[in-house]
């Protein structure tokens, strides 16, 4: 069995995380069960090197592998804000940001966004490897959905005729970004971890 650190104080991601993850030879943790509430300042300038310095960090930390997501939505009539600031875009949570972005696009026609996840898996022995997943949908003008977090409500995926927080989540995790993103990891994982 081999164990892998989440590096993330989102409990809804990391939630995601383990159900995409977890098989009869992973065991996957999180730093709330080290009981970890420890934050690392991100201030790389990409989700990758966001991704980066917390999958260093924890893994540093706790001498274990260690996979970290960085995340967010790029809103195209934005100018793909509020891309690595997602989180801290209101800087009062899930719910201010959504209105804040719903307030920001009030007048605005070109709807289209995408959620971008940037997946970092970090070893003992100092070397890492990067994976990308990205998801295109719309901004809708009202948040629908009650289940997901962040910007669940107001992402909009045509095909389904959903935002991600009406769909059942079996399904966001099989075509999200970060679903993407670790599909990409899990295939290349047996050969990351034989090889440290
Ligand atoms: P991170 O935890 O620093 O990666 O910040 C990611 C932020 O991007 C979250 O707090 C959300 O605001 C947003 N985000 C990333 N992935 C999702 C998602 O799957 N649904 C909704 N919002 C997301």
């Amino acid at each position: 069995m081999v164990e892998i650190l989440l590096a993330s104080q989102n409990q809804k991601k990391c939630r995601e995380l383990k159900m995409m993850l977890e098989n009869e030879h992973l065991q996957i943790i999180s730093l709330k069960d080290l009981n970890d509430s420890d934050d690392v300042i991100e201030d790389g300038s990409s989700f990758f090197e966001n991704a980066l310095i917390k999958a260093k960090y924890f893994a540093k930390k706790h001498h274990k592998i260690t996979i970290a997501d960085d995340s967010g939505l790029e809103v195209y009539a934005l100018n793909n804000q509020p891309g690595i600031y997602s989180a801290r875009y209101s800087g009062q949570g899930d719910d201010a940001n959504n209105q804040k972005l719903l307030k920001a696009m009030e007048n605005e026609k070109d709807r289209r966004a995408r959620f971008v996840s940037s997946v970092v898996i970090y070893l003992p022995n100092d070397q890492y490897h990067h994976f990308q997943g990205i998801i295109e949908g719309e901004i809708l003008y009202e948040l629908k959905g009650h289940e997901g977090f962040g910007y669940d409500p107001l992402f909009y995926i045509k095909k389904y005729d959903q935002t991600f927080a009406e769909l059942d989540i079996h399904i966001k995790n099989q075509i999200s970004h970060r679903a993407k993103a670790l599909m990409q990891l899990k295939e290349a994982l047996y050969e990351i971890i034989d090889y440290k």
